[in-house]
């Protein structure tokens, strides 16, 4: 049984919206020139999400069951989310596999498809089409072996029909499958339930102030939690008007980015550290006057480490838009925590970088910035700082593994009980709660969380402690031909611990001597900025680099193909 104080289920908010107001404007969908394409009201979401729900029961889910939803970014997507919600059924957003690229995009399909045993996959047209790209007769489900075997349902013709609005019979049903971005190993389905979505969303609401104001525009994927919860499930309760588009609309042509907020006077938006980089790369200071970015009132930068010198450029480089830095908003979170755990970064500070590499927060004039990723705010959150090999506390000048006990930390994975254990069970001395443990690294400094790394990525030299990421940063400008963001560093076993290796991408094809000379800067870069000898620079174009399918680098895949000397 609810109590007064739980929020209400997405369900029930969304229920309570479209009855209330069936007019009211939810989604505005925008195409690759930055038009508005398609908008979606609350009474138009809930008539598909009926007609979608009543479908999946004609195909045989029942609640509980899963579904991948596998659509280009669009509409159908949210329909079919708002159905699977309706219908009880857990939906497993995914990205969905180019098949004209497939390669390791197949991998982790298949290996999503393995782990979350679906009873189908829903899908649109303009993907089955795309599916099917060279083939007559369904070449991706009969003559390629590794193509899983699914039964494949379109949700873009499904016909309008009654539905009995599943009702979560308690709070901890699950709601949804969210599959991690496998940065640092196969993605792992983390089950979150109804309550988590539920005070993840309230808290949001409160955090960036959401409400009948809230003009939002994202471009960030829809399968992963900043886009599907953060961004789709919160407008669909009513907390934002938001403007979609497609990732690759904004890759392709990053300025509309910008177009769109100037032309809609956005309020709110969000998006990895890199792609502040790239819009400054993108757009020209004519383009940047011609804007008005003034009505923003969040620019959250999250899901990857938040680089300060991204941010004073991104901040002095819109300033003629009428940017306020005040609406620069770093936030730290997670999948395995619904999303956030820390929101509305203030301080950047500086430290000392010998001490950092000992594990201690020794500020510094000089030294490392790390930018602060905002406080705790979610009520009855416990976040530690942890020494990850004792599970002792942490003493305050100290970093260690950052551990969140919180109503939004997730049940566990799917189908994994020890790693389940391991990582969502863990426990301090004298306390009797259950912690998440992140796999980051981090303190506090008055109030706020520095998040310094991956616990899983730190190279280990001469008994030191090196983040990669200080590493790429220093050679990220030492030569004109080294590829923005086309840098990983990691470190490979020797007898005594780990020696260096870097991958470093060229800008275009370049010539053997060219190669050399780029391996020569990075080498001399990153003696003189870390005090580091590099064992071995690769130097490639594009394609050398492993990334995310959210574009993040997955430095443990790199170190695996350079070990088995796939590079
Ligand atoms: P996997 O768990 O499969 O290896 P992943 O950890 O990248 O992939 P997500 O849950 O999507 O999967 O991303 C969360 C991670 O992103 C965090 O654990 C952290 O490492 C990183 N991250 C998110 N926000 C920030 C931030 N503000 N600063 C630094 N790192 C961040
Ligand atoms: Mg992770």
């Amino acid at each position: 049984m609810k109590t007064s104080a739980a929020p209400d289920t997405v369900v029930s908010a969304f229920q309570a919206l479209w009855k209330r107001s069936p007019e009211r404007l939810l989604f505005t969908f925008v195409d690759e020139r930055g038009r508005d394409e398609e908008t979606i009201t609350a009474g138009a979401l809930a008539t598909a999400a009926e007609a979608v729900g009543s479908a999946l029961h004609g195909w045989g889910f029942r609640p509980g069951d899963r579904a991948l939803l596998v659509y280009p970014p669009g509409p159908d997507f949210v329909r079919a989310l708002a159905g699977c919600l309706a219908a009880g059924v857990v939906p497993v957003p995914v990205y969905p596999p180019n098949p004209v690229r497939l390669g390791h995009e197949l991998a982790g399909f298949r290996s999503v498809v393995d782990s979350c045993k679906p009873v189908g996959a829903l899908t649109n047209g303009a993907y089955e089409r795309a599916r099917t790209v060279g083939a007559v007769t369904g070449f991706f489900d009969r003559a390629k072996p590794e193509w899983p075997r699914l039964r494949w349902h379109r949700t873009d013709r499904v016909r309008t029909g009654g539905l009995d609005w599943h009702e979560p019979a308690s709070a901890g049903e699950p709601a949804l499958l969210q599959y991690t971005s496998g940065s640092t190993a196969s993605p792992k389905g983390v089950v979150i339930s109804h309550a988590n979505l539920a005070c993840e969303l309230a808290a949001n609401a409160s955090d960036l102030g959401l409400g009948d104001d809230t003009i939002s525009v994202f471009w960030v994927p829809q399968y992963h939690d900043l886009g599907l919860i953060s961004v789709i499930l919160s407008t669909l309760i009513g907390n934002s008007h938001t403007y979609l588009m497609s990732p690759l609309t904004f890759l392709h042509r990053p300025a509309l980015w910008f177009d769109v907020m100037s032309r809609v006077r956005a309020t709110h938006t969000a998006a990895p550290n890199f792609a502040f980089d790239l819009a400054v790369r993108k757009t020209t200071p004519d383009q940047r006057a011609s804007w008005d970015l003034s009505p923003l009132r969040v620019v959250m930068s999250a899901a990857e480490p938040v680089r300060p010198s991204t941010v004073d450029t991104f901040c002095a480089a819109f300033a003629p838009a009428g940017l306020n830095r005040a609406s620069f908003y770093p936030a730290y979170g997670l999948a395995e925590n619904t999303v956030s755990v820390t929101m509305g970064g203030k301080s950047v500070l500086r430290l000392d970088r010998a001490a950092l590499h000992r594990g201690e927060v020794l500020p510094a004039p000089d030294g490392r910035p790390v930018t602060g990723c905002g406080r705790v705010t979610k009520p009855g959150t416990s976040v530690l700082i942890v020494d990850p090999s004792t599970s002792l506390v942490c003493p305050a000048d100290r970093v260690g593994e950052i551990w969140v006990s919180s109503s939004t930390t997730a049940l566990g994975y799917l189908g994994l009980d020890d790693e389940t254990r391991q990582t969502f069970h863990a426990q301090v001395p004298g306390d009797e709660r259950h912690y998440l443990r992140t796999g980051d690294l981090g303190f506090f400094a008055d109030g706020e969380l520095f998040v310094t790394g991956r616990l899983k990525d730190v190279i280990i030299i001469n008994g030191r402690n090196h983040y990669p990421q200080d590493v790429e940063d220093a050679v990220r400008d030492c030569h004109a031909a080294v590829r923005p963001g086309g840098v990983v560093a990691f470190g490979v076993p020797r007898e005594d611990g780990e020696r260096l290796v870097l991958f470093v991408e060229t800008t275009g094809r370049s010539s053997e001597a060219e190669r050399a000379e780029i391996a020569e800067a990075v080498r001399r870069r990153v003696f003189e900025a870390c005090g580091l000898a590099v064992d071995e620079v690769v130097v490639r174009p594009r394609g050398l680099v492993l990334k995310t399918t959210s574009g993040k680098v997955r430095r443990r895949a790199c170190r695996q193909a350079f070990l088995e000397g796939r590079v």
